[in-house]
């Protein structure tokens, strides 16, 4: 079979690959919707990852099944089915003493299998392992640009307010409003903050935070965030911080901006540096009550329905994110492209195949 994928870092193209087997608990799956992330950036680009020979990349995928494993009950043969990004293996011995088995029931990260330790979703046929826990049917009515916001943006956004912690009423910050930090906004709503601050630069995704619910766009560019939002909130600061982009000097910047007591949510991925920094004082000399919590986002079947019954319920448009729309499988490597040199109309392209 033929993939898109990463030949190594720095270096894109498509791949002859042997079509996936699959085991007894396990589905084998064709793409009908794929979007490119900017994690797929960060893996090529940056060697996020470390360096990956002839990896296909992909993620972010809405499929139909095509093969199914002995022990596989609730899923068939021509299902179209959503597919998370986050595909933990349910059976693995060490989940019984995971805190967040929806993500790290094999160690660190482990869930994160498709484009990082097996081939991911830019081909022909892919492979998913423990169908039954890690796929949910595409609901009738949910358009493939939708579904296709679910695996990782939708789920990553609103999880950034889960692990901030937003209480109702509450004040908070979203530092980031790319498509990830734009689903940590609507996060924000549905967990009832009362006012939210977006931070961000450009007009299409500033326009998008407060369609979706922000109260007030801060520009970075326009001089330190830390000082606008105290600014704007008569010197208190904000209850709770969602951090989703940005540079690691915008983890001090939280702190900094972060009532004391208050929580920050980090779904961003830092890239550089051996370090993070949290500002001494800012943090009260380490005193503070300031808390933060960094996650990737959790997988899972139940996950993905919860994430779908939103939609389907009318909380929110995922749709919305979707700023360009290729046909065909051959695009991938257009859209991928497209996420690398992203220009201020962009959000996130999608490629229906
Ligand atoms: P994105 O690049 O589209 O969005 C990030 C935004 O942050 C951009 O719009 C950028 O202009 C803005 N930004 C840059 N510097 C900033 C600053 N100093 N202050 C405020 N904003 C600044 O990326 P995305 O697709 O929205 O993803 C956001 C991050 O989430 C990425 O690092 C991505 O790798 C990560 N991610 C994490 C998970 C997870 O499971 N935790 C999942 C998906 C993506
Ligand atoms: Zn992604």
């Amino acid at each position: 079979m033929r993939g898109f994928g990463m030949l190594k870092i720095n270096s894109t193209g498509w791949i002859e690959a042997e079509r996936p087997a699959i085991g007894p608990f396990d589905a084998l799956l064709e793409p009908l919707a794929l979007a490119p992330c900017t994690s797929d950036i960060h893996t090529v680009y940056e060697g996020a990852i470390g360096e990956r020979h002839n990896l296909i990349l992909g993620h972010e995928a809405v499929g139909r099944v095509v093969e199914v494993g002995r022990e596989v009950r609730d899923f068939k043969p021509g299902d179209r089915v959503i597919v998370p990004a986050i595909t933990p293996e349910w059976r693995a011995v060490r989940i019984q003493g995971c805190g967040v088995p929806a993500c790290h029931s094999e160690g660190a990260l482990s869930g994160w299998k498709f484009s990082n330790t097996k081939h991911g979703s830019f081909a022909e046929f892919f492979h998913v392992n423990d169908a039954d826990m890690n796929l949910a049917l595409l609901p009738e009515g949910m358009t493939l640009e939708q579904a296709v916001m679910l695996p990782d943006m939708v789920t990553t956004g609103i999880h950034g307010a889960e692990l901030a912690d937003i209480s109702v009423g509450a004040t908070v910050a979203v530092i980031g409003i790319g498509p990830v930090g734009l689903m940590a906004v609507v996060g924000a709503v549905l967990r009832g903050a009362a006012r939210i601050l977006a931070v961000g630069s450009r007009k299409k995704c500033a326009d998008l935070a407060i369609r979706y619910g922000a109260s007030e766009i801060i520009n970075y560019k326009n001089g330190d965030i830390v000082d606008q939002v105290l600014e704007a909130t008569n010197g208190i600061g904000v209850d709770n911080v969602i951090v989703a982009g940005g540079p690691p000097e915008v983890l001090a910047q939280a702190v900094n901006m972060v009532k004391a007591g208050g929580t920050i949510g980090n779904i961003n991925y830092f890239g550089e540096g051996d370090t993070l920094p949290i500002p001494r004082t800012g943090w009260a000399y380490g005193m503070a009550h300031k808390s933060i919590h960094g996650g990737l986002t959790p997988g899972g079947r139940e996950r993905m329905e919860r994430m779908a019954a939103l939609v389907m319920n009318r909380r929110f448009d995922p749709g919305l994110l979707v700023s360009h729309v290729f046909r065909g499988i051959d695009k991938i490597s257009e859209a991928l492209e497209m996420m690398h040199h992203k220009s201020e109309e962009v959000i996130k392209p999608v490629v229906i195949v």
